[in-house]
């Protein structure tokens, strides 16, 4: 079958041929229907050698939706044919995290060698899936492969950092976004959907700003020096009761920290290696600043129950599997609207 790999430190990935993998006891083989690309597999592919924390060759692709081609031994739960999306933080199963469908955040994953599809076991995008266990299939029931792919990590992520804030989002609240890319401009539907808060959303370009307007920001920003100043002079100077940001470097935090209000939450998804500091004088008073990682697995279902319910729409770019090196080069370039989806 084909895959695309990451092959060797500092390369593009290449499209390679390799096996089909078998279901062992417990395991689900997927005829891989949708695949996302996500900023995160750009930051692992920047990553000096000693920094990988897997060995190389990795098929890539976190964001993983199909049909069930094989079951392994065992698996009752499911039956050839079916449509599913992956659940991709793959943890233990059994610690108290994973007990609570948080296997994002398993206590014993690291100590086993356990790591989710696409970043360290072989990923989604590929023409077949392994999955380890059944537990990591949600049914995707009727909804789009294509469409629902990126709420796997660019819905789940950030509806797992909007929801742990929502108490804070009551009417006359205001929210901002930084970055709205595959999970920023996800992020913005999420909060319209989930609360009356007014959505301001922070990026780049116009082409980045008109799509977060169409999907629901209110208002939006450039991302520039004076941004901070114009998000404190859209909410009458008290700043945002929740700041998402999708970067996550140098510059961005030091946004959301200026624009944070009063006990607001500022929670850094973006992978850009900035650190915000929090302390008296520095920061308004009673800010959390947190990095949450991924959702759990309830969570998934519950962002997948939204899509179908109609609140959500992820902008999608479709690419053949041949074209997926394409996609990420595009992608590192800041020239995806939405999210790049390959279909192998
Ligand atoms: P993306 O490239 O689709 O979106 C990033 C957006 O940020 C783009 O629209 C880009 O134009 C914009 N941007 C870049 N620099 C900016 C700046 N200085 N100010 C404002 N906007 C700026 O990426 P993505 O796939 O949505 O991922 C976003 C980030 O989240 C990445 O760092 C990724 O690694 C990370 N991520 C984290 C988790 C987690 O669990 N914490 C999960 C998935 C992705
Ligand atoms: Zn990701
Ligand atoms: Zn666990």
């Amino acid at each position: 079958m084909k895959a695309v790999q990451y092959r060797t430190v500092g390369a593009a990935p290449e499209v390679v041929e390799v096996p089909v993998p078998e279901p062992g006891p417990g395991q689900v083989l997927l005829r891989v229907t949708a695949a996302g690309v996500c900023h995160s597999d750009i930051a692992v592919m920047e990553w000096p050698a000693e920094a990988l924390p897997f060995p190389l060759p990795l098929t890539l692709g976190h964001e993983g939706a199909g049909t069930v081609a094989a079951l392994g031994e065992g698996v009752t739960a499911f039956a050839v044919g079916d449509a599913v999306a992956v659940y991709g933080p793959w943890g233990c199963g059994a610690c108290a995290k994973c007990a609570e469908g948080k296997e994002n955040y398993c206590l014993r994953a690291p100590e086993l060698g356990i790591r989710p599809p696409g970043l360290g076991a072989p990923g989604a995008l590929a023409e077949y899936l392994l999955v380890d266990d059944a537990r990591h299939l949600v049914p995707l029931g009727g909804l789009d492969p294509v469409q629902a792919v990126p709420l796997t990590d660019a819905g789940l992520t950030p509806y797992h950092a909007i929801k742990r804030s929502l108490a804070k989002l009551v009417p006359g609240s205001t929210a901002v976004v930084i970055g709205a890319g595959g999970l920023g401009h996800v992020a913005i539907q999420l909060l319209r959907a989930l609360s009356p808060a007014r959505v301001i959303a922070l990026d780049l370009g116009e082409a980045k700003l008109a799509l977060a307007r169409e999907v629901g920001a209110h208002e939006t920003v450039l991302s520039d020096a004076d941004a901070a100043a114009k998000v404190r002079a859209l909410t009458g100077g008290l700043g945002a009761q929740l700041v998402l940001d999708f970067v996550g470097a140098a510059p961005t935090v030091t946004t959301a920290g200026a624009v944070a209000a009063v006990e607001a939450d500022v929670t850094i998804v973006g992978l850009g290696g900035g650190a915000l500091p929090v302390g008296f004088g520095t920061s308004a008073y009673e800010v959390s600043v947190s990095s949450p990682y991924w959702g759990s697995r309830g969570e998934l279902a519950e962002v997948l129950g939204l899509a179908r319910a109609g609140a959500l729409s992820v902008h999608v770019e479709t690419y053949g599997i041949d074209d997926a090196p394409l996609a990420y080069e595009r992608l590192h370039a800041g020239r995806i609207n939405g999210r790049a989806v390959i279909l192998p």
